[in-house]
C-alpha cells in the first residue's frame, strides 16, 4: 500500500468537495518533481522485490489453521528489535550487517490484512550478476526473521489466498463474528482490516463511493459431488443491518459463483511485486512499456490462487479478485445508469491491467494505444503547458480521472508544492499491473523506477528468488538487444482475463509479438541465439517498411513463449534470449549455474514439468482423504495444505509426496 500519512482522515462525503483540489495539487507536485527530475542521469541499476505473507495461527487440539491478527504486535516487536541493533546490543548493527554482500538486514511493512506482513531487502540490490545470488537467502532470511517475532503456534507462509477466509464459522484467531460497520461484509469481520485509520477509511469511502458493497463473484469449480447448479449456500439474505444488505437481494450473488462483498477478500491476498531504478525517465519508460505484454504471462506462470472463501474456484489467480474489492466505481461510471453526477463511463477498476504506453522508442507505433481512454483534459493541459510530451501526460491524466479516496485533513491545510502526498493520493491507489513511479521529490537520491506488479507470491523463496531473477534478467536482455514485445494494448487486457482461467499456462494462448529484435539483429539473424548485445536502438538503420500491426503477433502457448517454437523461423523464446545474453557478458561459471537453476523453473513451469502452485495446491485438495468432492475446503484439508505450506516454504519436504509435482515429475 502506498503511505501511511497519519492524520484525521475525511469520510467519504466530506472528501468529495476537496476531490478537484487534491488532484490540481496533486500535478502541481508531479510537476515539480518532473521539471526538476526529468534529466537526472545515473548509471547503476538498483531494484528489489515485495513479498507477502499471511500470519496464520494453528490450534492443534482442533487441528485448525486460522488467519492470526497479530500483525500490528509482531511489526512493533521486529522494530524494537531493529532499535537493539541501532543501540549496539548483542545483535550486530544494521551498518555492520548491511556492508556484507547479501547480508542487508529486511525491512518489514504493514499491509492491508491484520493477517499480512510484507518484507523487501533492506537496501535494494545493485546491478551485479552475482548479486542476484543473495537473493534467496535474503529471502529465506527475512521468513526466518519473521518467524522469531511470532509465537510458537503463529507461523508466516508465502501463499497468495488463504483458502478459508470468509467462510462460516471462526478462520481467524482471535475470532470475531462478521458484518461491521465499516465493510458491511456478511462473511467478514471489520477486525481483519489492519487498524491504521488509512485502511479502514479507504475500505469505507469505496463502498460509499460506489453506492454499494464491491460485488466479486468467481465460477465454482464444478467436482463430482459439488451440487449443480451450485448456489452459494453461505450467502445471507435476510439481513437488514445496512442498506447494503439489500446487495444480495438485488442479485449481487451470481448463480455457479462464490459470492464475496468485502475489500479483504482481495487486498487480502498476497503477490510478489518488482520494482526496478532505471538510469534515467527514458529507460523507465521503455521498461514501462516492455515488461507490459509480460504481465500477463507472469500472471499465468505464477498462477497460486484456486481456493477463495472455502471453495475450489474455477480460476487460478487472484487478479480480478483485487480488481473488484476496490472497484469505487458508481452505477453510472459502470454503465449502469445514465450519466447525471459522474463525468465518464469508466471500463475498468482502479486495479486492473495498463491501458496505454508511454514511451517514446522508435519501436512505438500509436496503433498499439488502441484503447480510448478517459482523461482529466484539464489537467493534461497543465502537464503539456509545464512542458510535459504527450504519451507521458496522457498517462497521468488517465490516472487523474478518479478521485482521491483517503484525504486527511492535515495533508489539506499543510500543502507544500515540494511534497508529493497529494500526487501519491491519487498514483498510488491506482493499481495497474505496472507502474510508473517518478523520484520521491525533486531533489531525492532516488531515481525513476518501474514497478511490475501482476505475479503472485509462491509457496517457497526458491520460487520467489527465481521469477524476481527471471524478471530482472529479463529487463537486462530487454535494455541490451533493445528488444521490442509491443502488441497492441487491448491484447494485453485479453491476456489478462485468459490469464486467469484453470491452468491457462498449459491450455490457453496469449498474443504475443512473433519478431521481437529489432531489424539489424533481426536481419542477421532471425532466432537470435547469435545475436551480441548492442547499444540503443539509436542506431538503428532505416526504418523497415511497416506491414498492418496485425501482422506483428500471433497467438501462442507459454511454453512457445518462454521456450521457443521449432523450426528456424519460430519465436526464438524469452529464456534462450535471456542465455544468450549470459553468454555475452562476463559471468563466472558458479553465478552461471546457480543462475541456470532459476531459470530452470521457469522453462519446467512453462512446458508442465513442473506445476503452478494453483495446480499444486488444486491437486493437494482433490487427493485429500477428507475431501467430499464437493468444492469445499474443510477444516481438515486446510490444516494439512496450510501445514504443507509452511514445510516448503521452510525448504523442507524435499523427497516427500509434497515435492511431487511443484519440483518432481507427478
Ligand atoms: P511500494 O509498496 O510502494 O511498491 P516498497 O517500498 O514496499 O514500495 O518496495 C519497493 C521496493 O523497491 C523494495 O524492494 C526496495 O528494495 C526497492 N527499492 C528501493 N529503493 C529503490 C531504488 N532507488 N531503486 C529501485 N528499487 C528500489
Ligand atoms: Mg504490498
Ligand atoms: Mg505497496
Ligand atoms: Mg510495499
Ligand atoms: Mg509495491
Ligand atoms: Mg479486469
Amino acid at each position: 500500500m502506498g503511505l501511511l500519512s497519519l492524520g484525521t482522515p475525511l469520510t467519504w462525503e466530506e472528501a468529495r468537495p476537496y476531490a478537484d483540489l487534491v488532484r490540481e495539487r496533486g500535478i502541481e507536485q508531479l510537476l515539480n518533481i518532473w521539471k526538476k527530475a526529468k534529466s537526472k542521469e545515473r548509471d547503476i541499476l538498483l531494484w528489489g522485490d515485495e513479498i507477502e505473507y499471511l500470519v496464520v495461527s494453528y490450534d492443534e487440539d482442533s487441528k485448525d489453521a486460522r488467519l492470526s491478527l497479530r500483525q500490528a504486535e509482531i511489526l512493533k516487536d521486529l522494530a524494537h528489535d531493529e532499535e537493539l541493533r541501532k543501540a549496539g546490543g548483542c545483535v550486530p548493527s544494521l551498518q555492520e550487517i548491511n556492508q556484507k554482500p547479501g547480508q542487508r538486514v529486511p525491512t518489514f511493512h504493514a499491509e492491508y490484512g491484520r493477517f499480512m506482513l510484507e518484507a523487501t531487502p533492506g537496501a535494494p540490490y545493485g546491478g551485479m550478476l552475482r548479486d542476484l545470488l543473495t537473493v534467496e537467502p535474503d529471502m529465506k532470511k527475512r521468513r526466518v526473521i519473521a518467524k522469531q517475532h511470532m509465537t510458537n503456534n503463529e507461523t508466516p507462509i508465502t501463499m497468495t489466498s488463504f483458502p478459508r477466509l470468509g467462510v462460516p464459522g471462526p478462520f481467524t484467531q482471535p475470532y470475531y463474528p462478521p458484518h461491521g460497520p465499516i465493510a458491511r461484509s456478511i462473511f467478514v469481520p471489520d477486525e481483519i482490516i489492519n487498524p491504521h485509520i488509512r485502511f479502514p477509511t479507504l475500505t469505507a469511502n469505496i463502498r460509499s463511493r460506489r453506492g454499494s458493497k464491491v460485488c466479486i463473484n468467481l465460477p465454482v469449480f464444478y467436482d463430482e459431488k459439488t451440487p449443480n447448479p451450485f448456489k452459494d449456500p453461505t450467502v445471507q439474505y435476510d439481513l437488514s443491518d445496512y442498506p447494503e444488505d439489500g446487495d444480495v437481494r438485488n442479485g449481487a450473488a451470481k448463480d455457479g459463483h462464490v459470492y464475496m462483498d468485502a475489500m479483504g477478500f482481495g487486498m487480502g491476498s498476497c503477490c510478489l511485486q518488482i520494482t526496478f531504478q532505471a538510469k534515467n525517465i527514458s529507460e523507465a519508460r521503455t521498461l514501462y512499456d516492455q515488461l507490459c505484454p509480460l504481465g500477463p504471462i507472469m500472471l499465468a506462470l505464477s498462477a497460486a490462487s484456486p481456493i477463495f472463501k472455502g471453495y475450489l474456484t474455477d480460476i487460478d489467480c487472484r487478479w480480478n479478485i483485487i480488481s473488484g474489492a476496490v472497484d469505487d466505481r458508481t452505477e453510472e461510471e459502470r454503465g449502469l445508469k445514465p450519466l447525471n453526477e459522474n463525468k465518464y463511463v469508466i471500463p475498468k477498476s482502479r486495479y486492473d491491467s495498463v491501458s496505454t504506453y508511454i514511451s517514446q522508442d522508435p519501436g512505438f507505433r500509436p496503433e498499439y494505444n488502441d484503447v480510448d481512454i478517459h482523461q482529466n483534459l484539464p489537467l493534461k493541459q497543465q502537464l503539456l503547458d509545464g512542458g510535459m510530451d504527450e504519451p507521458l501526460a496522457k498517462h497521468f491524466a488517465h490516472l487523474f480521472i478518479r478521485d482521491p479516496l483517503v484525504i486527511f485533513s492535515e495533508s489539506i491545510k499543510n500543502y507544500l508544492v515540494e511534497n508529493n502526498d497529494n500526487f501519491e493520493n491519487i498514483q498510488s491507489t491506482n493499481w495497474q499491473h505496472m507502474r510508473f513511479k517518478p523520484p520521491p521529490s525533486a531533489e531525492d537520491a532516488i531515481g525513476w523506477r518501474v514497478e511490475f506488479r501482476s505475479m503472485e507470491v509462491q509457496l517457497t523463496d526458491f520460487e520467489n528468488a527465481a521469477f524476481s531473477i527471471f524478471i530482472v534478467l529479463l529487463t537486462r536482455t530487454i535494455l541490451s538487444y533493445g528488444l521490442n514485445f509491443y502488441i497492441p494494448i487491448s491484447k494485453v487486457s485479453e491476456n489478462m482475463e485468459t490469464a486467469h482461467r484453470r491452468d491457462a499456462v498449459l491450455s490457453e494462448k496469449f498474443y504475443f509479438r512473433k519478431q521481437v529484435f529489432p531489424p539489424r539483429y533481426a536481419n542477421r539473424s532471425g532466432k537470435g541465439t547469435s545475436v551480441s548485445p548492442g547499444g540503443s536502438m539509436s542506431n538503428t538503420p532505416k526504418p523497415v517498411e511497416l506491414g498492418p500491426v496485425e501482422d506483428e503477433y500471433c497467438l501462442m502457448t507459454i511454453n512457445e513463449i518462454m521456450n521457443g517454437q521449432p523450426g528456424p523461423d519460430g519465436f526464438p523464446g524469452l529464456i534462450s534470449m535471456i542465455e544468450s545474453y549470459l553468454n555475452s557478458v562476463n559471468v563466472d561459471v558458479e553465478t552461471r549455474c546457480e543462475l541456470a537453476r532459476y531459470l530452470d523453473l521457469i522453462r519446467k513451469r512453462s512446458n508442465g514439468t513442473w506445476e503452478t502452485a494453483a495446480t499444486w495446491i488444486r491437486n493437494f485438495v482433490r487427493s485429500h482423504p477428507e475431501y467430499e468432492k464437493d468444492s469445499r475446503v474443510s477444516v481438515a484439508v486446510n490444516y494439512d495444505l496450510i501445514k504443507a505450506a509452511e514445510t516448503l516454504g521452510n525448504g523442507e519436504g524435499k523427497g516427500t509426496s509434497l515435492w511431487k509435482g511443484l519440483f518432481e515429475k507427478r
